[in-house]
């Protein structure tokens, strides 16, 4: 039976960070929305123009188009598996449709890991964030976590950017949006016995040993 994982928590809560951390050590691919919407963006697809409208803002893209990006996803032959989702789903129907994908192939959500972390946090996090050009979108952060070489990817040896999103403007409303719209699904798999919540405000190896504390226990 194929496992799932969900990573939830506010924009710059370490989710893409841990992410990337679990695909290596649990051998499961990281499926990451917004990771898919900046793909389509790159190669200019009429999903990215699309999905850009939205991101420009700090809006969630609308539901029905999400959906159908991840459905697609997991078909794919490397999520036959299971995957860890990351930043998906985000609003209740995105929540329910997710729900009956997975019993289309046979699984269900098995974990929802909520890496907690405090509005002023998020903002410090998003603020010094860069991100390489590679496929893989390895983060970084100024002061935190910062690239053995200014500006370059440890991994990849691709140039480091701030995304377009993590302007100040932009960032308060995706945080706005996180709370009016994608923390309710806390409360939903909290009452699935789904849930385990870790405490995001601590160093990102730490982080990392609790979501895996949390995943012996659970899987
Ligand atoms: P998300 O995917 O949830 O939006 P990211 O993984 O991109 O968040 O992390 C946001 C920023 O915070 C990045 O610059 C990352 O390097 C940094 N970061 C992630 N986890 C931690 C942590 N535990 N402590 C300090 N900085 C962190
Ligand atoms: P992220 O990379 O997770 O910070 O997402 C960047 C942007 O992509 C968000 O601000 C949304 O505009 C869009 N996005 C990512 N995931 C979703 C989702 N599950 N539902 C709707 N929009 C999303």
């Amino acid at each position: 039976m194929p496992t799932y994982i969900l990573l939830i928590g506010g924009p710059g809560a370490g989710k893409g960070t841990q992410a990337q951390v679990l695909r290596e050590k649990l051998g499961l691919p990281q499926v990451a929305s917004g990771d898919l919407f900046r793909d389509n963006l790159k190669r200019q697809t009429p999903l990215g123009q699309l999905a850009k409208q939205y991101m420009d803002r700090g809006e969630l893209v609308p539901d029905d188009v999400t959906v159908s990006m991840i459905r697609q996803r997991l078909q794919q032959p490397d999520a036959a598996g299971g995957v860890v989702l990351d930043g998906f789903p985000r609003t209740q129907p995105q929540a329910a449709a997710l729900d009956a994908l997975l019993a289309e192939f046979g699984g269900r959500v098995n974990v929802v890991l909520y890496i907690q972390v405090a509005d002023g946090v998020l903002l410090e996090r998003l603020a010094g964030r860069w991100v390489c050009q590679g496929a893989e979108q390895h983060t970084y952060h100024l002061l935190f976590n910062p690239p053995k070489q200014a500006g370059v990817c440890d991994v990849d040896g691709t140039a480091l950017y701030q995304r377009a999103d993590d302007t100040a403007e932009v960032q308060g409303r995706r945080i706005k949006v996180f709370f009016e719209q994608t923390a309710p699904l806390i409360a939903h798999y909290r009452e699935r016995g789904l849930l385990a919540a870790i405490d995001g405000e601590q160093a990102i190896e730490t982080v990392t040993a609790d979501l895996l504390a949390a995943l012996s226990a659970r899987t």
